[in-house]
């Protein structure tokens, strides 16, 4: 019934450099990461942009660190519209909301299965979305790293699934694009496949003998070239076929969630009162009409200060209810501070914003600063002194998070990889 498509894990093995693209783990955070010109989390969508629009709900797995998931989506939904750019498209993808919540199932099949059409349908219209992507931590079970059905995609976060358009890609299929003709069981559509040129294919392709993870960051189109070579023929043109879904309204009836009007801004500021050496309170204020229920999400982002080490990550979705003007959030500081603790007494920086907002914009974000605690630099400084260790490479994890990723590998070498799309 579905079409299947395989290839073995050598492919992913043999990849360049993930680019920065693979999520990172708290005490890995690549440097420049993410690469792309973004301006900040809310600014997907440029000012003033009054194209249409692609409003996507994510909802995530909670194990995911909060600020992996913010450049993981940032990076994703930045080649999708890069991607838009290159085929001179007006067409942006914006994410309206990410959710953290537990989904039935391990793994992508496992996901796509356990939810029918309709199941999420009440929150997408809460933040106004017209699309639902589902980010999992897989148990890779079923090699599977995407799938599309109906207005929803599935993907797995983990690193042998980082490809950089993995979501450009199924959102394209939420668009109705297709892959190459050869890769295509249902070919409703007889001009509506991927191409490949300059010796890369582009983001529809599901052709497993070239690297997933260094494809051309557009849809094919004859209009572009690559290498001398046009990137699509009258029959390869994804991106004629998104014009035509995009200045359609009736194209597809999930598209039809309209965006939520904006009622006002937040503001927020620190508390200096109310916070300690281990908490920062943190005032979230709305202005505007403030008779309607509403919700932001405040978030942290390390500049210098390291997440999990120097503070608890933070992504808090705040409610006011109707004529509710002002709530608190705090950032917990790491207390007690950890054995891996940075044995400095510098200060270390983070910011903190508000973003994707249900009727409300925002205003500002905050300069933090945070410092390791003065007991444990003490105690720090006592263990480094009597013994000099050997010159090895040190595991810079020491069995945190970024363990995990060699094990994935090794568990991952048997199994086999492949897309699959089911509507
Ligand atoms: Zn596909």
């Amino acid at each position: 019934m579905n079409k299947i498509l395989i290839i073995s894990l050598s492919a992913l093995l043999n990849a360049p450099a993930f680019a920065g693209m693979h999520p990172f783990f708290a005490k890995n955070i690549p440097e420049g990461w993410p690469s792309y010109e973004i301006k900040d989390y809310n600014g997907q969508v440029e000012d003033g942009y009054d194209g249409p629009l692609s409003n996507i709900l994510v909802i995530y797995d909670p194990s995911i660190k909060p600020e992996q998931l913010n450049r993981y989506l940032v990076q994703q939904t930045a080649i999708a519209n890069k991607a838009h750019d290159i085929n001179n498209i007006k067409y942006r993808r914006n994410v309206v909301a990410a959710i953290p919540m537990k989904l039935e199932g391990e793994n992508v099949a496992e996901v796509a299965d356990s939810f029918s059409i309709g199941d999420f349908d009440e929150i997408r219209r809460k933040y106004g979305a017209s699309v639902v992507s589902l980010v999992i931590n897989s148990n890779l079970a079923d090699s599977q790293c995407g799938v599309q059905t109906s207005y929803h995609t599935v993907t797995a976060f983990n690193e042998p699934c980082s490809l950089p358009t993995l979501l450009a890609h199924e959102w394209g299929h939420v668009d109705n694009l297709g892959h190459e003709y050869e890769h295509t069981w249902s070919h409703f559509k007889d001009d509506n496949y991927a191409w490949r040129c300059g010796g890369k294919p582009t983001i529809m392709s599901a052709d497993l003998n070239y690297n997933q993870f260094d494809l051309n960051e557009f849809y094919s189109d004859p209009n572009v070239t690559r290498g001398g070579e046009a990137c699509g023929t009258s029959t390869a043109n994804n991106a004629k076929v998104l014009k035509e879904i995009i200045s359609n309204p009736n194209s597809g009836y999930w598209i039809d969630v309209p965006p939520l009007p904006k009622i006002g801004n937040v503001t927020i500021a620190l508390d200096e009162n109310k916070s300690s050496e281990y908490e920062k309170v943190i005032t979230v204020t709305r202005d505007g009409d403030l008779s309607q229920a509403a919700s932001i999400e405040v978030y942290s982002d390390a500049v210098t200060a390291v997440p999990a080490t120097d503070y608890q990550e933070l992504a808090k979705r705040v409610e006011f209810a109707p004529n509710e003007t002002t709530k608190t959030v705090s950032l917990q500081l790491v207390n007690p501070a950890p054995t891996d603790a940075i044995c400095d007494d510098g200060e270390r920086t983070l910011k903190l914003g508000t973003r994707w907002g249900e009727k409300l914009g925002s205003s500002n974000q905050l300069d933090l600063t945070v410092k390791t605690p003065e007991d444990t630099l003490a105690s720090c400084a006592k263990d480094k002194e009597p013994e000099p260790t050997p010159e090895k490479p040190d595991n810079e994890n020491g069995g945190g998070g970024g363990g995990g990723s060699t094990g994935l590998l090794s568990l991952f070498s048997l199994a086999l990889f492949l897309f699959r799309r089911r509507n």
